[in-house]
This record gives C-alpha cells, structure tokens and sequence, in this order.
C-alpha cells in the first residue's frame, strides 16, 4: 500500500522566536535553517519581513535550502486594496518560496480586534492569497482561533478556511492559538473541516497551553490533516508551540502512523534528531531538558536494579524505542561496549572511518569520558571532537606553538577626560623555525587575542585569511567541587561551513584561547595545509 506523504512545517524561526528569553540574531536564524533542512523539514518559516532589520535581512540573505521558504505576514488590512497596502508589499517582495498570511477566522474578533465586517475579513483573505498566487508564490493561510472560533461560529469559521481554499491556496492551516483545546475536540472539528476541503490541504498548527500540543497535531492527523506545524524542542510563546523533535520520532517508529504515513525526515538523519535538538539548545545558550522525550539524556536512563539487569539482556524489555534511532544513548552504568559504541556513532557523524576493533578507540573513549567530567561537551563542539579522535587515530600535524601569550586590560581616562577600558594581546608563535610576535587590541580580551592570534601565522597565514569567528558563548559550569567556564566558539570560512570549537577552564581566558587554537587548528586540516 502506497504511504501517504504528512508534510512538516517548521515556525521556530517565526513562533518560537516568541520564546521568553530567545533573541534569534541572523545568523543564528540561518544556521538554524540550514539544520531544519538537512533534518528534511518540508517548510521553513523564517519570520516576518519587513517587520524587524534581522528578518528583513534573512529574506534578503542567499540560502541554498532545499525546504519551501516561507514568510509570514497579515492579509490585507480592512478597507485597503491588495495593492495599496505597504505591509502586504513587503511580504510579496521578499525573496521567498510562499507566503503564510495570518487572518482571523473567529468572528468575535473579526469584530472586536479588526473592527471590520465579517464580509471584508473575507475579501481580505480572498485578495491576499491572489495577489501572492500572481507574485507565483505558494500560499498558506493561518486561521488564528480556528478552534474557538469554530465553537463559537462554526459556519464562518470554515467560510474563512473555504475562502483561502477556493482562491488556491495550498493550504489552510488551522490554529489552535491559545493553546486550550483538546484532543477530542480537535480530531471533532477537523473531521468537520475535511467534509469542506480535502485533507490533503489542511495543516494543524497547536500551542501547548494544556501540554497537549503534540496530541493535538496527531488527533488532527487521525482526523485528515496532512500538513504538521511545529517547532524545535517545542519553542514558542507562553508553554511553546507542538514539538516538532517528538512529533517526527512518534512519525516515523510508531506503527499507527509510519505504516500509513511518510514524511521527509530519512532513516538515517533521524538518527541525529538528538544532536539537533542539543545543538539548537547550545545555540540558545542553555541547558537541553535532560527529560525531553526521545532525545533527552535521561530518556534511556535507566538507574541500577532489575530493569537495568533486564535492559542489559534485551532492551527491548524496557525500551518503548531503540536510543539509537533518534540518536540518542542508552544510559545503564555504561559498559565498556556501549560507550565504544557512542564513539563509533560519532566518529561515523563527523566522518571519519574507523575499525570497531582497533585498540585506539577504546583510548579515545577513555579520553572523551574523562574530559567530559571536566565539562567538555563534544556532541556540540564538532571541531573539537574531531581533531581529538584525529590526535588520538592518527595524525593532526603540529602546524605551530604559541609559545606564550600575554592579555592586558586596562581602565583609565583618556585624553578627553573619560573613562575607557583598553585591551591589548600579545602573542609568540612559533612556525617550523620561525619566532613570530603579533600584538592587536581589541574590544575586550578574547577579541585582542584572537586578533593577535591569527595576525601572522606564517605560511599559514593564507589558510585562515578569510577565517572569521561567527559566535562566542560562555556558560559557568559546576564540574566536581569547583565551577569552570566553558567556551563554544562557531567560526566560518570562506566557503560558508561552520564549525564549533570548545574550550573548558578555570580561567575565561585561557579556555578561550584552546577554542579560537582548536578553530585555526581545525582550519588547517580542513584546507589540507601541508605540515
Ligand atoms: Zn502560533
């Protein structure tokens, strides 16, 4: 039997960047696109254009994504036309595969919050979604309040559903937009939906103010809709959006849905959904929820006792999923075969191709654990992790020495009178014979040093000319009985590709500087620098 297709709409960079506490810079929203589309997220909405400078950017921004771009925007405001309407125009000109309008599909604020006509909320809905047809987008139509609406008004609920629906565009989405409906109530309403327009071009767009989110969008499913709205690790407003990282896992291992459903997300790259997950969290600065369904750390953690002995016979026994399909661990007092198995895993992730058999891995395992109980963190620090397991397997070349290096920062007042803060860096390098001394100062002292850092390596200097460092995040940790700084630094190359490189110390400084090193370091290998 044929699957059907369930597409996957992701809002994170639109809804949850309503997150308490999120403040997405730009190129934080396009490192994040460039996650949800290797994850094979259908669409990817980026936010509003024309509403704030990041996003105005973003839609300007070269992408390369295979996902349908999608800006979000109002139709046209009451008792404007579709062409005279600046806010409508800006979100028809920005560089984007389609278009998702929001509209009031509720006639209590048709009413009360647009101070319009039922008849007109209508005809902005029908002019919005052809003007962006004829701009050769593809379209989407929000409902807001589509469910309490529907309660209240369930004839022009749907007119305003049909409305979009009829005008061509691609989909309606129904939103659940205070979060308070509940499954049975939605699987009730959407069925009604379906009767009006097919399945096939209605999505669900649940808010998880009774942590109900996920099975909402799932009793839409079971209902007809084909079109899933989400977020990652739930982001969103007020208790956040469905969560896309349990939605896609429940989609693709649980026979209810994966016998009937496909959906873009392969086999093989649900295997990094854990690693996606705690990525976005490290981009965010802040710890993954250990308890997270599927990817969390403690989600195949099992304490000592019966159930530990019995997972070790067959984890099936107490395992409602295999951890490694989503790319997560099972966590029993680790035996020594299933920690060589993570480091498999991940060597195999940043592709480096390596024997199950060879005695080196055990040792880089052994190296792995006892850095990570010092604070390290290598499922992030990609770079980091790589030039490990290189050190450890084979060989990094030892492209220089910095031999010392000096940070001074100093306040005092300047010629004018006021009070200035300067730092100055300097470094000595050496390169094969060569003794090198940089100084640069900086706006703070990790600026001053990487400065002085990358000023003159040499002959290496023309591998890391165009390097640049895109991100700079500290967190305090607690490791044993002292607390130490960790640093994750995200740098970029000419060609675009990113990689993050960790540092962990007492000293913000000194675990700095193994960051932006391990960053050159990493450069050079990548560009095949000759020793
Ligand atoms: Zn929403």
């Amino acid at each position: 039997m044929a699957l059907e297709r369930i597409y996957l709409f992701d809002t994170t960079l639109r809804d949850g960047a309503q997150t308490n506490g999120v403040d997405f810079t730009l190129a934080d929203k396009l490192a994040i696109a460039a996650m949800l589309d290797e994850l094979g997220i259908d669409y990817v909405e980026g936010g509003y254009p024309g509403a704030n400078p990041t996003d105005s950017e973003l839609f300007g921004a070269d992408r390369r994504l295979n996902a349908t771009f999608t800006a979000f925007g109002m139709t046209r405001r009451p008792g404007r036309s579709a062409s005279n309407d600046p806010g409508l125009a800006a979100l028809l000109n920005a560089k984007a595969d389609a278009v998702c309008f929001v509209a009031k599909s509720w006639d209590y604020h048709v009413k009360v919050a647009l101070e319009t006509t039922d008849e007109e909320n209508l005809s902005s809905i029908r002019d919005s979604v052809r003007a962006a047809k004829a701009k050769g987008r593809e379209v989407l139509l929000d409902c807001e309040h589509f469910f309490d609406g529907y309660k209240a008004n369930p004839k022009y609920a749907l007119a305003c559903a049909k409305a979009a629906y009829e005008e061509g565009a691609r989909w309606v989405v129904l939103c659940d937009t205070n979060g308070g409906t509940l499954p049975d109530e939605v699987e009730k309403i959407v069925s009604e939906v379906v009767k009006a327009i097919p399945g096939d071009h209605v999505g669900i767009h649940a808010h998880n103010d009774t942590d109900q989110a996920v099975a909402n969008s799932f009793a839409a499913v079971r209902a007809g809709a084909r079109q899933i709205q989400g977020t990652l690790n739930g982001l969103g407003e007020r208790c956040g959006n469905a969560n896309l990282v349990s939605i896609i896992p429940t989609l693709k291992l649980k026979p209810e849905f994966a016998e009937r459903f496909e959906i873009g997300v392969s086999d093989a790259v649900l295997k990094k959904l854990a690693h996606v997950s705690h990525a976005l969290d490290e981009r965010l600065n802040r710890a993954p929820n250990r308890h997270a369904p599927y990817v969390g750390e403690s989600a195949f953690a099992t304490k000592a006792g019966i159930h530990a002995s019995a997972i070790l016979k067959d984890p099936a026994t107490y395992e409602h999923v295999a951890p490694e399909t989503i790319g997560n661990r099972r966590k029993v007092l680790v035996s020594e075969q299933a920690g060589k198995s993570n480091v498999l895993a991940e060597l195999e992730r940043v592709g480096i191709k390596a024997d199950k058999d060879d005695p080196r891995i055990g040792r880089l395992l052994e190296i792995v654990k006892e850095r990570e109980t010092l604070g390290y963190a290598y499922e992030t620090a990609d770079a980091s992790f790589e030039l490990l397991a290189r050190r450890t397997l084979g060989k990094v070349p030892n492209y220089f020495d910095v031999t010392q290096f000096d940070v001074n920062v100093e306040q005092r007042n300047n010629a004018k009178g006021e009070r200035v803060t300067v730092t100055m860096a300097v470094v000595k390098v050496k390169v094969g014979d060569d003794n090198m001394i940089s100084a640069a100062e900086g706006n703070g002292p990790v600026n001053a040093l990487d400065l002085a850092l990358r000023k003159d390596l040499g002959k290496y200097q023309k591998y890391i000319a165009r390097l640049k460092l895109t991100d700079y995040r500290v967190r305090i940790l607690n490791a044993g009985t002292e607390a130490v700084t960790r640093v994750l630094i995200e740098s970029e190359d000419e060609n675009g590709d990113r990689w993050t490189t960790i540092g962990v110390s007492p000293n913000i400084i000194d675990a700095s500087f193994q960051a932006l090193r391990d960053s050159i370091i990493f450069k050079l290998v990548k560009s095949g620098a000759p020793a």
